[in-house]
């Protein structure tokens, strides 16, 4: 298939894993930000194939997996109400909140739907006015432009009974705090391809000077990644903190304007906590006040609503990158992909459901470096 089959051909991914190898001198780790990378590199051994220096770690770009406690749970009080229409994309129906999941909510009567666009939670809401129609609007800077547009038709076109249930986060913040962290062990990035489709990548310039890493934006087959992780071992051997583009098949530096503009009306900065992280200063979106009335926490009234993570799950690190998921004394045994603990094992893109689907359930061959 043209533009995937020349992306994942075995030879020219052993020769960029041998010029990797021959480059590298010392330990070095490095963080592929977004959980499509974290499984295409478990599904296709792409770690296995790197010299025993190089350790990836796994970071926090899995957005169902660092949607909180608190905003699943407060989906699964607004899906319980007898005069709403719940709709999100499928992930997010099994990622277990404190009593339960989305999935639970429907068993009990509740009419939860599974969409493929906010669009189609819009159009649902344009046919049946006398239901409240809420979406869940979760997801990085890659779905912020569509669950944007869906608000800004909704008021456009005076549908009053649809609303978002925001949960959006954002990158450049997430690996600011990744960096300023004591426990921190990464040092140097594959920034995610598609969130810098979007958003360009002009934000990561003062990160890479800030904290001296180098940044390379990369994209999601194998070899877009092992060329990424070349681009990056190759300024981490030459003491460079740099932002590069591996990925420039799709993004250009400024991002895509248009979709950026419509974010910049319908949506602010604020704080969000982040799942097993906790809150991270200006790193998500919240509705502006021109749009504020499509808000459903404040609609359905659980704005302040707030909830302790649960202590058994150890998704924060790994998230973080600081333990691989095999490390948690729960991995296969007490949470499992039919029985989860945290949305790590749950999600398409989570690193813990990535471990168990493709049975690395091995210590690592390739721990990680010791800074220094
Ligand atoms: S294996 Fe389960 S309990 Fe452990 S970190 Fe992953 S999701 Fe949480």
């Amino acid at each position: 298939m043209k533009f995937v089959d020349e992306y994942r051909d075995q030879a020219q991914a052993e020769q960029l894993a041998q010029a990797i190898a021959r480059i590298t001198t010392r330990p070095w780790s490095i963080m592929e930000v977004c959980g499509g990378q974290t499984h295409s590199i478990v599904k296709y051994g792409i770690d296995e194939l790197l010299p025993k220096q190089i350790s990836l770690l796994h970071g926090p770009g899995c957005p169902v997996c660092v949607t909180p406690l608190e905003i699943v749970d407060k989906a699964l009080q607004i899906a319980a109400r007898p005069e709403v229409t719940f709709c999100s994309f499928g992930d997010m129906l099994r990622v277990p909140g404190s009593g339960g999941d989305l999935f639970s909510v429907k068993a009990k009567g509740g009419d939860v739907r599974i969409v493929y666009s906010p669009l189609d939670a819009l159009k649902l809401a344009r046919e049946n006015p006398q239901r409240q129609v809420v979406f869940f609007a979760v997801g990085f800077e890659t779905t912020a432009p569509a669950n944007a547009m869906a608000v800004f038709q909704a008021h456009a076109q005076k549908i009053p009974n649809f609303s978002v249930l925001v949960s959006q986060v954002l990158v450049p913040p997430a690996i600011a705090a990744l960096l300023s962290a004591p426990d921190n062990r990464t040092q140097g990035f594959l920034a995610a391809g598609h969130v810098c489709t979007v958003m360009g990548f002009e934000e990561y310039f003062q990160l890479a000077k800030k904290y001296r890493v180098p940044i390379v934006v990369t994209g999601f087959e194998p070899f877009d990644i092992l060329q990424g992780i070349l681009m990056c071992v190759r300024q981490l051997e030459a003491g460079r903190a740099e932002v590069e583009n591996q990925y420039a098949r799709s993004v250009q530096r400024e991002g895509n304007l248009p979709a950026q503009a419509l974010m910049a009306k319908v949506f602010r900065v604020v704080s969000r906590k982040w799942r097993g992280v906790g809150e991270i200063p200006m790193s998500g979106y919240g509705l502006t006040d021109e749009f504020s009335a499509y808000d459903a926490e404040l609609r359905f009234g659980v704005a302040g609503n707030h909830v302790d993570e649960d202590s058994e799950c150890i998704s924060g690190q790994v998230l973080r990158g600081v333990k691989k998921p095999h490390e948690c004394p729960a991995f296969g045994v007490r949470c499992t992909p039919e029985r989860p603990l945290g949305a790590t094992m749950v999600s398409s893109e989570g690193a813990c459901a990535a471990y168990h689907r493709y049975r690395r359930r091995q210590p690592d061959k390739h721990p990680p470096a010791e800074q220094g």
